[in-house]
């Protein structure tokens, strides 16, 4: 009769993949803005074009990019959206829900399921790892 031990049967099997830990919704804001080529102070340039709430404005993109802060409205996530693209509805995923619900987002640029891949106009995002963009992956091989 065949008994299977325990370290048999572990060998056995494949190892589940890494997990990921969640995206947090500052990433997701740090990630896009990055995406965009932009410093917080030229965010602050397009959200604000007057000299005299440009500062504020810094104030705000920073604030929002800060480990552990959340906007609790979209007021400023939508301010923020004037200045470079990204998508309120997965920031306030991201903030709001568990991270078993919350949306997939390319660890490299942050694009998610409704973005245009990166360096291409017209073509929505797709993947090549559960958290990685064709785009960012294409990036990497190009600088290789
Ligand atoms: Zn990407």
């Amino acid at each position: 009769m065949f008994h299977a031990s325990a370290a048999s049967f572990a060998s056995a099997t494949p190892a589940p993949p890494p997990m990921m830990p969640p995206m947090k919704p500052w990433e997701y804001l740090r990630l896009r803005r990055e995406a965009a080529g932009l410093s917080i102070d030229e965010v602050a340039r397009r959200m604000s074009p007057k000299l005299a709430t440009r500062s504020e404005a810094a104030r705000l993109a920073e604030l929002l990019e800060t480990r552990g802060y959340r906007a609790l409205h979209n007021k400023p996530i939508l301010r923020l959206a004037s200045a470079y693209p990204l998508d309120p509805s997965v920031y306030r995923q991201l903030a709001d829900l568990p991270p078993e619900q919350h949306p997939a987002v390319c660890r490299g640029c942050g694009s998610s399921y409704w973005d245009t891949q990166r360096g291409a106009e017209h073509v929505l995002v797709s993947w090549t790892a559960p958290h990685t963009c064709t785009g960012c992956v294409a990036a990497q091989v190009g600088a290789a």
